[in-house]
């Protein structure tokens, strides 16, 4: 482990609060650290479901524990403000049932004094490959999933990026490229990247699903091509020392994982033409600035374990 507080044998809660279940852990780590785990579907009533996972969490607590922390990595969008009266909720979500749902506060009246780390899913995911994973030891990087949606979190100088919400980058404006004219699936704003490169956008693109598609299927090309400019602009604003691009999406399909990466980096060297001065995009350092995640599957709890440990020791990432 690393110095950034991974590994302290102290045990934790951990919840991945996702838009269709809810995982639920304790344990101080991946692998042979989680030392249980279940799953909840998020169904549209927030209460009961808080309830389920905090008897689960008590008992688990009482089992494996003591639990030292709780950390709870969430979809949103959510309120991260914790000077607002809505802190820990959930705010504009169009899923049933959820939207201005309270989160944090049902925990904390559970689980008195316990130190909580709350945060965005992505955000979650990045603290997980920072402390395990694809991101170990850096303090400028970029973690991005592209799945079902697409969403962005990562660190600027060791720092889980924040600020007036947190981070929307699914959500970028994105260039028409060569009068394509696909309108997007984004019901906000139609052609944003989340509108143009997620899983349903490559599906309602093609008329099926993406990992159905031929690897010279044309709308891969394309998509790989919009992702590229994307990856271009995170590079140009925020200038991380890693791109870290996680979720369904970049498996490629039939085109796998392997093909997918090599197109993206030469094509994200081709939209920066040279211009951002660094050997991490030359053509032999590109494979080690954008690449695939490190904690696969467990990303999203062990992510929730991370802010657990990292409401322990704020100081310390
Ligand atoms: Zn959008």
């Amino acid at each position: 482990m690393s110095g950034a507080g991974g590994d302290t044998g102290t045990v934790v809660g951990a919840i991945e609060a996702g838009g269709t279940k809810f995982v639920v852990a304790v344990g101080s780590g991946p692998g042979g650290r989680l030392l249980a785990r279940e799953q909840f579907a998020t169904g549209d009533d927030p209460a009961a479901l808080l309830r389920r996972v905090i008897e689960w969490l008590a008992a688990a607590g009482e089992k494996h524990g003591p639990l030292a922390a709780l950390g709870v990595a969430s979809f949103g969008p959510v309120d991260l403000d914790p000077t607002s009266s809505t802190y820990g909720f959930i705010t504009t979500t169009p899923k049933p049932g959820w939207a201005d749902a309270d989160i944090l506060g049902p925990l904390r009246r559970a689980f008195p004094g316990l130190p909580i780390g709350f945060d965005t899913d992505v955000n979650g995911a990045a603290l997980g490959e920072r402390v395990w994973g694809a991101a170990r030891g850096l303090e400028d990087f970029v973690y991005v999933t592209a799945g079902t949606g697409i969403g962005g979190g990562g660190m600027a100088r060791g720092r889980l990026l924040h600020g007036l919400v947190h981070p929307e980058m699914g959500h970028i404006p994105m260039p028409v490229l060569d009068g394509d004219p696909f309108p997007g699936v984004c019901p906000y704003h139609g052609r944003c990247w989340e509108g143009l490169c997620s899983g349903p956008a490559i599906a309602r693109r093609a008329g099926r699903p993406a990992e159905t598609l031929e690897p010279d299927h044309p709308a891969w090309a394309i998509t790989i091509r919009y992702l590229a400019h994307a990856l271009a602009t995170l590079t140009c604003v925020l200038s991380p020392r890693r791109i870290v691009l996680g979720g369904s999406v970049r498996k490629g399909g039939r085109l796998g994982e392997e093909a997918f990466f090599h197109r993206l980096r030469d094509h994200v060297r081709d939209v920066l033409a040279g211009y951002v001065a660094s050997p991490a995009l030359s053509a032999a350092g590109i494979a080690e600035f954008i690449v695939p995640p490190d904690l696969g599957d467990d990303a999203g709890v062990c992510g929730a374990i991370a802010l657990a440990q990292h409401a322990l020791r704020p100081p310390a990432v």
